[in-house]
């Protein structure tokens, strides 16, 4: 049987114009911070010939759905790389649809490096290492609620602006250090500590909503606030909690006491940042500039 010449031609040609629409209908394509490493946050900004009726991207093998901020053309997406992920090239994949229903894409080769960081060793008492038969139970269940928070969805984000950080005191203890707990257990450590008397005001990074609020048995008294996108804010070992789930937090609000609840060697907050499922550092978090996304000028 002869080959279909005809229709390999044909797809060929078509092959060879899609990438071409791409550039033509994605003016800009931008990031920050540069270079993007191992445990970032980042910032993704597309500017668009024409209005697009939405924005998506594929980045770290995750679906981020962009928006408009300021003018309808230049559309943002906030994501990151996890803590634990292998430096090297990645692909942004945009798609943009247009609104005659037209889709356009474009495809970044991002160059993503690594990080360094610190080994420690750390004494906590027994029952946090090897845990009993009872706390093991217990454990599960913190696993169950845990799963439902971070399964969240809300399709629009609730943050605007800058995140702050929500203590002001110092960070004792940086992102993503190696730890050993006793000698034996090892594990990451996938957020950032601030000193904190017991009983300093714990203060939303920005506005979201409350997905979970309760205690558990390594973080303590914890609040997972989602700030829309699955990207959350985690607040551990709290002495008091004060903000229920279902609640939407403006930025600044008092969600929480610190304390020195769960697995903690003394009073601190345990700060965390996580977009679907990948740990990024809150510190990089705090000085990204982000868009506002209220206000006159935007949509
Ligand atoms: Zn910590």
């Amino acid at each position: 049987m002869r080959p279909p010449y005809k229709l390999i031609a044909i797809l060929a040609i078509l092959g060879a114009t899609l990438p071409a629409i791409g550039r033509e209908a994605f003016d800009d394509i931008s990031w920050n911070p540069r270079p993007i490493k191992v445990g970032a946050p980042c910032l993704f900004k597309v500017d668009l010939s024409a209005t697009p009726s939405s924005v998506k991207a594929k980045w770290q093998g995750r679906d981020l759905v962009f928006f408009p901020a300021g003018s309808r053309h230049v559309w943002y997406g906030l994501a990151g790389v996890d803590v634990e992920a292998t430096p090297g090239t990645d692909r942004l994949e945009l798609e943009a649809t247009m609104p005659d229903g037209q889709v356009v894409r474009a495809v970044r080769e991002i160059q993503v490096q690594p990080s360094t960081y610190k080994t420690e060793r750390l004494k906590v008492p027994e029952r946090f290492v090897q845990p009993d038969a009872e706390t093991l139970k217990r454990i599960e269940a913190d696993k169950e609620a845990k799963r439902e928070a971070f399964s969240h969805q809300i399709p629009t984000p609730e943050w605007s602006g800058n995140f702050r950080a929500p203590v002001n005191s110092s960070a004792s203890e940086g992102f993503g250090t190696r730890r050993t707990f006793n000698g034996k257990l090892a594990s990451i450590h996938r957020g950032l500590d601030y000193h904190a008397p017991e009983g300093t005001p714990i203060r939303a990074a920005n506005g979201g909503t409350v997905v979970l609020a309760q205690e558990l048995f390594y973080e303590g008294n914890c609040v997972i606030l989602d700030h829309g996108e699955q990207f959350m804010t985690l607040y551990m070992h709290l002495s008091k909690i004060q903000v229920a789930p279902g609640e939407t937090v403006k930025q600044g609000q008092q969600i929480g006491l610190s304390g020195a609840t769960g697995r903690a060697t003394g009073p601190h907050l345990h700060v965390a940042v996580r977009w679907q499922g990948a740990y990024l550092d809150p510190a990089q978090l705090w000085l990204l500039p982000l868009p506002r996304l209220d206000g006159p000028d935007v949509r």
